[in-house]
């Protein structure tokens, strides 16, 4: 039977995972090692007792006698903190979903990959902060990182057999967010319940809150580069209202290849569960006829300050995503607590990015995960409002 293990379980992308996998015939079907959350413990608790998890972990010390509590009788062992997070990281699994937000996922992601076996990587965060490292990480184990972002898993099905020489350049697609048609003078005013709605995908606040600002994106670029290897100037970014290509891969021979499907998050982490098969999925078919039309824009970097900073970032390489990645969240922080407005997160990033850049070491590649650590602290302290 193969076995599993979610972090970040009680999220958006985690919770669609437990979905899928209580579709596909739950514990009859697949053996639940270690599910993860954070403040949501009813949730973590009563997924963990459905699946017959080994151990549920909450990220939070404080709230381990709540989940002790509700495991209660179950069997189900519970455990909290950091440390416990990494060590259930390191219990093997054949399949295991890093869909925890933020810089957290880094360490549970990174342990994870050492024990061999699939990671479904949906945490961007790793890559953008840390991509020398999985990928080293992954050579020494043998494990295999698949995409679950749906950019990337657009690209990666898209590539196919393909040869990465023959690829021109891929195009990756932005719905645009909430503030996609605001008049731009008007962003400034913007609040955090107005950068919490998506028009296309249900997802947490914070990815959602990033695609207003299209620091998602960003991230995607970024990330796009350091899982697939593309130079910086191969890949494009496209406004599409509607979701439905989710990337589109040119050949060196004018063909194209483009993902379509509607945009339920539940493909993607379906297809990284199934990989290399293909099986039903509850995602809903296309009908083309029905949809109509496409539509596509160039993004405006007026608007979305955060796409030139991605390309900076790409150029600067070393410890530009940590610190990158870093900001942001810090900034995010800030935004949602009221200390900044929304047009303040850009130039916060940047200036991190540009008071941090004269330190020694600013652009090597980062040796160790206690370098990237480094940076990812230094750079919250220097975003911080
Ligand atoms: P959510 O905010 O919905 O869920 C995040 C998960 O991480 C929850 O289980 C949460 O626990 C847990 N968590 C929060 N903080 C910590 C922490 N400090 N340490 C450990 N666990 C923590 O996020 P999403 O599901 O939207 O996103 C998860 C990841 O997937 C992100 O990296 C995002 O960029 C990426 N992604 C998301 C997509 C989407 O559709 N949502 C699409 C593509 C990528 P709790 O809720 O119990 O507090």
């Amino acid at each position: 039977m193969r076995s599993v293990s979610i972090f970040g379980a009680t999220g958006s992308v985690g919770a669609n995972g437990v979905d899928l996998i209580r579709r596909a015939g739950g514990p009859a079907a697949y053996r639940t090692v270690a599910l993860t959350g954070g403040r949501n413990i009813a949730r973590l608790a009563q997924m963990a007792r459905d699946f017959q998890a080994e151990i549920a972990v909450t990220a939070h010390d404080e709230l381990l006698d709540d989940l002790r509590a509700a495991l209660a009788g179950s069997g189900v062992q519970a455990a909290a903190g950091a440390q416990a997070l990494a060590e259930a990281a390191a219990r093997p699994a054949d399949w295991v979903l890093s869909a925890i937000v933020g810089a957290a996922g880094l360490v549970p992601g990174l342990t994870a990959l050492a024990q061999g076996g699939v990671l479904a990587l949906a945490n961007k965060e790793s890559l953008v902060c840390a991509g020398s490292l999985i990928h080293a990480t992954a050579a020494r184990s043998g494990a295999r990182v698949l995409p679950v972002d749906s950019e990337h898993s657009a690209i990666f099905q898209a590539l196919g057999h393909d040869n990465l020489e023959s690829v021109k350049d891929v195009t990756i697609t932005a719905s645009g967010g909430a503030f996609r048609d605001w008049p731009l003078e008007r962003l400034a005013a913007a609040t955090v319940a107005q950068a919490s709605t998506h028009p296309n995908w249900a997802m947490g606040q914070r990815i959602t809150i990033d695609s207003a600002s299209m620091f998602n994106k960003a991230m995607e670029v970024i990330e796009a580069k350091e899982f697939f290897g593309f130079r910086p100037d191969q890949i494009k970014v496209v406004v599409h209202p509607e979701s439905i290509i989710h990337a589109l891969v040119s050949h060196i021979d004018g063909g194209s290849i483009a993902h379509m499907g509607a945009p339920d998050m539940r493909h993607a982490i379906g297809y990284a569960l199934n990989w290399p098969a293909r099986a039903e999925l509850p995602v809903a078919p296309l009908d083309l006829a029905a949809l109509g039309s496409l539509t596509f824009r160039r993004p405006d970097e007026n608007r979305w300050p955060a796409l030139r900073l991605a390309r900076e970032v790409m150029a600067a390489g070393g410890m530009a995503g940590a610190i990158f990645n870093a900001a942001k969240e810090q900034a995010l922080d800030d935004f949602i607590a009221g200390r900044i407005k929304f047009t303040d997160m850009g130039p916060r990033v940047e200036m991190t990015l540009t008071a941090l850049s004269a330190q020694a070491g600013f652009g090597d590649d980062p040796a160790d995960l206690e370098t990237v650590l480094h940076w990812d602290r230094q750079a919250r302290k220097e975003a911080a409002a």
